[in-house]
C-alpha cells in the first residue's frame, strides 16, 4: 500500500463482542436447504476458498481465513437527520481496533466514503489489506452533475471512511470457507435476506454472523448511491426517497457483512455494497446492493466467513 498514513490519529470508543460461531459444516448444511426456498438452483458446501485476489473478485488479499472478526463501526444516525462531519475514520486504526495482526490483514466490506477527502458524500467498498503486497482495492461511487454515478477507485489511495463502516477482518489467508451459489430467484428474498433469514429461524437469539463477498454472475442488481449531504433536515422516512437508485449490470463483487440476530449490540444488520470494474468499454460501477431485478436468470456465487468476535466501534448513543 502507497498510503498507509491517514490524517486521522487515535482510537474510538470500543466493544467487543464474542461470538459462539457453528462449523462451517454445519452451517452448509442449515444454508442448503433454507436457501432452496428462495431459489430454484442453491448449493452450499465448505470448500478451499479460491484465489479471491484474481479476478473476477478483485478482492486485496487471496483468502477470508485467520483471525476472522466483525466491525461495526459509527451508524446511519451519523447521516441522518443532519450529517455530523466529526464521524471521518481511519480504516487502518480500525483495523488496528480490531486486534487484526499488524504485519497481515484485510478488511472487506461497506461504508460511507471519506467526504473530507472527496469532498462530497459517496458510497465506500472498503477492500484493503497489509501484508499481501499492502493493496488497496478500495472502489468508490458518487453521484456526479446530472445525477448519474461515477464508481472507480478510491481517490489518492485513500485509507479513510465517512460516517459508518461494516467490515469483515481477517488474515486474508487461503482456508476453508463457505462456498454458497443460487441461481434463479424464486421468493421475495435477496441472497443476503435469504442467508439471514435461514439462520435466524435456526439459531433464533444465538447471533450467527458472517463476512464476505458474492459474485452475481449474471443479472442485474438494484442498488443505490447516496447524493451530497442534504442542506436540510431528513428524517428516516424521507431519507429513503433522497438516495439514487440504478439498476446495475453483472458482473457485480459484493462485500457483504450479516448477522442473524442483534442480542442489543447496536448492530447494523446487513450491509452490502457492490462493484464492477470497467473493462471492454463497460462503465464502471458500484453503490449499494438492494437485490437483483432479473430473478430468472441471476446466479450468485459466494464465499463467506464466520466470525468469532464483533467490535462494535463509536456506537452512537440511543
Ligand atoms: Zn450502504
Amino acid at each position: 500500500m502507497t498510503e498507509l498514513d491517514s490524517k486521522i490519529e487515535g482510537s474510538y470508543p470500543i466493544v467487543k463482542h464474542h461470538l459462539d460461531a457453528p462449523t462451517l459444516a454445519e452451517l452448509a448444511a442449515i444454508l442448503e436447504p433454507g436457501l432452496q426456498k428462495s431459489f430454484k438452483t442453491a448449493s452450499v458446501s465448505v470448500t478451499a476458498c479460491p484465489n479471491l485476489y484474481d479476478e473476477p473478485f478483485y478482492l486485496a488479499a487471496p483468502g477470508l481465513c485467520g483471525s476472522e472478526r466483525i466491525a461495526d463501526v459509527g451508524g446511519l444516525i451519523h447521516l441522518h437527520p443532519v450529517p455530523n462531519f466529526d464521524k471521518k475514520y481511519s480504516l487502518i486504526s480500525i483495523m488496528n481496533q480490531m486486534e487484526l495482526p499488524q504485519n497481515q490483514s484485510f478488511v472487506l466490506g461497506a461504508g460511507a466514503g471519506p467526504f473530507h477527502q472527496i469532498g462530497h458524500n459517496s458510497e465506500l467498498i472498503p477492500n484493503l489489506s497489509i501484508g499481501h503486497n499492502g493493496t488497496n482495492r478500495t472502489q468508490f461511487a458518487e453521484i456526479v452533475n446530472g445525477g448519474d454515478y461515477h464508481s472507480g477507485p478510491v481517490p489518492n489511495g485513500s485509507t479513510d471512511c465517512g460516517l459508518m463502516a461494516n467490515l469483515f477482518g481477517s488474515e486474508g489467508l487461503p482456508g476453508p470457507v463457505l462456498k454458497i451459489t443460487a441461481s434463479h430467484r424464486t421468493g421475495p428474498l435477496n441472497f443476503t435476506a435469504a442467508i439471514q433469514e435461514t439462520l435466524q429461524s435456526y439459531y433464533g437469539e444465538r447471533p450467527v454472523s458472517l463476512g464476505g463477498a458474492f459474485l452475481i454472475k449474471k443479472g442485474k442488481a438494484k442498488t443505490h448511491v447516496m447524493p451530497d449531504f442534504c442542506t436540510e433536515r431528513l428524517e428516516v422516512g424521507e431519507a429513503f426517497d433522497w438516495l439514487k437508485f440504478f439498476e446495475m449490470d453483472a458482473p457485480l463483487v459484493c462485500p457483504s457483512v450479516l448477522h442473524s440476530y442483534d442480542p442489543g449490540w447496536g448492530l447494523r444488520m446487513e450491509h452490502t455494497h457492490c462493484f464492477g470494474l470497467e473493462k471492454d468499454g463497460t462503465k464502471a460501477r458500484g453503490g449499494h446492493y438492494h437485490g437483483d431485478t432479473t430473478p430468472e436468470t441471476v446466479e450468485y456465487e459466494g464465499y463467506f466467513n464466520t466470525a468469532f468476535s464483533i467490535y462494535r466501534i463509536d456506537q452512537p448513543p440511543h
